[in-house]
């Protein structure tokens, strides 16, 4: 049996390339410009996922960008897989199917993927550039999915075909993405994951605090008006159903008239225990380690749109990021380090009270403007940007960037007058390199403290955060 799955509808005629020796090497051969889309034949959802996957995980931006479109028989599409696909294509019999209909749909993809190879074959693969050029190709907002097929929970279908085993998950590597302010969040849902194994299967139980037993039974509280008596139900009620007061042996009859059910306690059925309090532990299904619902990862679960950053860095791949150049030209710590640094520094000064050290931060006022703006010369740009923090920080200062646009450094030896100094010269600088050469504005932002031990690194950039959002 020679099974082939893949058809290749050709843009301009609709003609079909399709035989029983193509192979994979013969498709990596195609003249890939005038492929309008591939057809997968879905009658097994599993292996036209299977076909897809294969196709999304190549190197070339002609292929693996390609609109690809299930084809079946049936029109029950209840897996997420089907979700996976650019559309899908339901037929009774398949001479009546117009190719035509999605060749159009998908034009403005395929311009999409000319105009980039046209520019720049050889602009990079990273699995982040992809998932990027995946969302503006196709003018895609990624929506996630509930699911149970995956132990993450949600899925965003058109982008898990991108991703191997080895390769982070998807909520992950997105939320990864939005702190590089590539993506712009929309809020959908919150969820609990095992801080172990990050499986969002998770069954949550009520504990007694005192032997740490799940078997607990929630009971209502009753309370007599008449002698104020107050205690579970199973104290009052008697063996024909009835309720009488335990202290004042009167008959209950009316709820609102004769007594009333403030709330309800918990009742251990191993130790007896009642109260109610109780503890929330989470067991996880997959790796069954239990923790106490506070310490669980919570994370939100978001809707994405691409931010202008993100449309840059799908064009001219993350060369061109800010970071990325600076990274060259500095040698760039990440927040962890940085606050490493800044503590063994600060308990420094604190020990010797010789010398002052300063905290320099430096916001580059809507970088995301400049990438749009730019475009394949960002990376001119960022480079001579990057030459003037050079020029301005010493080699013995230690650098990090909280994000693309906020860069914190830890200037040893430096006073805080020095500092502001420092950071004016910078400011000016920036603002030339874009008047002169850009016939643009570009504004800075800066702060400096000085290093102390009462210093948190990450409450600082948060704050100066905050107040530069509003
Ligand atoms: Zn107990
Ligand atoms: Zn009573
Ligand atoms: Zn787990």
């Amino acid at each position: 049996m020679n099974k082939q799955p893949v058809q290749l509808i050709f843009a301009d005629t609709n003609h079909h390339y399709l035989s029983s020796k193509t192979n994979w090497h013969d498709l990596l051969a195609l003249d890939w410009e005038q492929v309008s889309y591939i057809a997968i034949d879905a009658s097994d959802i599993d292996d036209a996922y299977e076909a897809l996957l294969r196709i999304r995980q190549l190197g070339s931006a002609n292929i693996y960008l390609r609109p690809l479109i299930f084809i079946s028989r049936e029109s029950k599409e209840l897996s997420w897989k089907w979700k996976a696909a650019d559309g899908v294509i339901n037929f009774k019999n398949e001479a009546q199917i117009d190719w035509s209909f999605w060749a159009e749909q998908v034009e403005s993809y395929n311009r999409w993927i000319k105009k980039l190879t046209d520019e720049d074959e050889s602009v990079d693969g990273h699995l982040t550039v992809k998932i990027l050029r995946m969302l503006v190709s196709r003018n895609l907002i990624a929506e996630p999915l509930a699911t149970t097929d995956m132990v993450s929970g949600f899925i965003y279908p058109k982008l898990q075909p991108f991703f191997t085993l080895k390769d982070m998950g998807v909520v992950q590597m997105l939320a990864y993405l939005e702190k590089q302010q590539l993506l712009i969040p929309s809020f959908i849902d919150k969820a609990h994951f095992c801080n172990h194994c990050d499986s969002a299967f998770l069954n949550f139980k009520e504990t007694c605090p005192q032997c740490h037993s799940h078997d607990l039974e929630t009971l209502e509280l009753i309370h007599h008006f008449k002698c104020a008596h107050t205690a579970d139900i199973t104290q009052f009620k008697q063996n024909d159903g009835s309720l009488v007061c335990p202290k004042c042996d009167q008959t209950l009859t009316h709820i609102g008239v004769d007594y009333d059910k403030p709330s309800t306690v918990n009742k251990c059925r191993t130790c007896s225990y009642v109260g109610q309090d109780s503890e929330v532990v989470a067991q996880c299904y997959q790796c069954g380690k239990k923790t106490n619902s506070e310490h669980l990862e919570v994370r939100r679960i978001n809707r994405y749109n691409i931010s202008s950053i993100g449309i840059n860095a799908a064009y001219y791949g993350l060369d061109t990021y800010f970071t990325n150049i600076l990274e060259t030209e500095l040698q760039l710590l990440s927040l962890r380090e940085f606050e490493l640094f800044t503590n063994i520094e600060a308990a420094r000064i604190e020990r010797y009270k010789k010398s002052e050290s300063s905290l320099a931060i430096v916001q580059l006022i809507e970088l995301e403007k400049v990438y749009l703006a730019l475009g394949s010369k960002a990376k001119q740009v960022f480079s001579e940007l990057a030459s003037i923090f050079k020029a301005v920080f010493r080699e013995s200062d230690v650098i990090t960037a909280y994000n693309e646009s906020i860069f914190a450094v830890l200037m040893t030896e430096t006073s805080k007058d020095s500092a502001d100094i420092a950071l004016n010269r910078l400011s000016e600088s920036v603002k030339q390199l874009f008047s002169q050469n850009f016939d643009s504005l570009q504004e800075v932002s800066t702060k400096s403290i000085l290093v102390n031990a009462e210093l948190d690194i990450k409450r600082v950039l948060d704050n100066f955060l905050n107040a530069q959002e509003n």
